[in-house]
């Protein structure tokens, strides 16, 4: 997948018009400043996170800004069992460590591990996937499939909780499926189906994502989606599929275009954004995965709606995720897992 090495989520090549000639020149990125900003370099990461003791320290600081609060009774004086790096609080004598109760419970990895994970898919550009995280963290590919499914529900239990607003671009979208059944889209057997939704600003530019996978585009599902991922303030413009009618009927500003099917329906500019987004993010997902079971595939949607939405500012990413995932439940193997 080199050709969406240089591409992020949100952006088409610019042509290039030689002007004396009329000829097209070429395709070329134009430079824009989120694609080119400062990133946070491997040796700034080292050098921040490098150690288990730097690892422990920066999540004590996330996870008790205002200094220790003991998770029973809330008072803040502690002694630290220094053998097991435990906190003990002076009044209730309960013992806790900075990683119980959080996402990171009960893990067996040391932080650095945990740390270098983190790195890798919040940087990333487009994804990266458990084989080649075995490969760069040092672990077994079922730790490293563990890991990464744990990173994503934070991520995903983050944006879920952040309704989206403004100008909403919504489309169906489907995913997989039996290859030559002659289908495509709305109809196809064994797809799965999800939402596909981009907000963008007065500009028309996209500014977040959210993309979720859903039981199938019924009315009930469209309204249990909508009364969660939109805000009320909400304008939303989709085709004419008939469960989006049902936003309307629950008093959200919505505009149905009737696009009547076809590939010239998805070159319309109501569509522009969600539609090329879909599009990169399925090739993405093509390139980077080998395959990506139903039960854990809205966790991939939500991977790349997280990184998308805090793409402004890649720098932030190591603190913003991190203090988010101390505040994210435990997640063991088998709720992931469903069992
Ligand atoms: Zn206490």
């Amino acid at each position: 997948m080199f050709f969406l090495r240089g591409l992020s989520l949100c952006e088409k090549p610019t042509m290039l018009t030689y002007p004396q000639s009329n000829l097209i020149w070429g395709t070329i990125m134009a430079k824009n400043k989120i694609q080119f900003q400062q990133g946070f370099s491997l040796q700034e990461f080292f050098s921040q996170y490098g150690t288990e003791h730097q690892c422990r320290q920066a999540l004590i600081r996330w996870r008790w800004p205002q200094g220790f609060s003991c998770p029973v009774c809330g008072h803040d004086k502690y002694c630290v069992l220094k053998t097991r790096l435990l906190f003990q609080c002076n009044r209730c004598h309960a013992q806790t460590s900075v990683t119980a109760g959080t996402i990171f419970e009960s893990t067996k990895l040391p932080l650095t591990t945990w740390f270098l994970a983190i790195y890798h898919i919040t940087q990333s550009k487009i994804s990266v996937s458990a084989l080649s995280l075995k490969r760069t963290i040092g672990v077994s590919y079922n730790s490293a499939l563990l890991i990464k499914h744990k990173i994503q529900q934070v991520m995903k239990e983050r944006d879920d909780s952040k309704p989206l607003t403004g100008f909403i671009q919504m489309d169906d979208a489907y995913w997989g499926g039996k290859k030559r059944d002659g289908k495509r889209g709305r109809g196809a057997t064994g797809k799965i189906p999800f939402v596909a939704a981009v907000s963008t600003n007065k500009d028309g530019h996209p500014v977040a994502m959210r993309f979720s996978q859903i039981s199938s585009f019924s009315k009930e599902a469209i309204q249990s989606w909508a009364q969660e991922h939109l805000s009320t303030e909400s304008t939303v413009v989709s085709d004419g599929l008939s469960c989006f009618r049902v936003l309307a009927e629950n008093g959200f500003a919505h505009t149905a275009i009737i696009t009547g099917g076809g590939p010239e329906s998805v070159e319309l500019p109501e569509f522009k954004w969600v539609n090329t987004i879909i599009s990169n993010v399925k090739r993405s997902i093509h390139g980077c995965f080998h395959a990506i079971s139903e039960h854990h595939f809205s966790r991939y949607l939500a991977e790349y709606c997280y990184r998308f939405n805090r793409r402004f500012d890649l720098r932030q990413m190591m603190p913003r995720f991190c203090y988010v995932a101390l505040r994210t439940e435990p997640c063991p193997q088998r709720i992931l897992k469903g069992a």
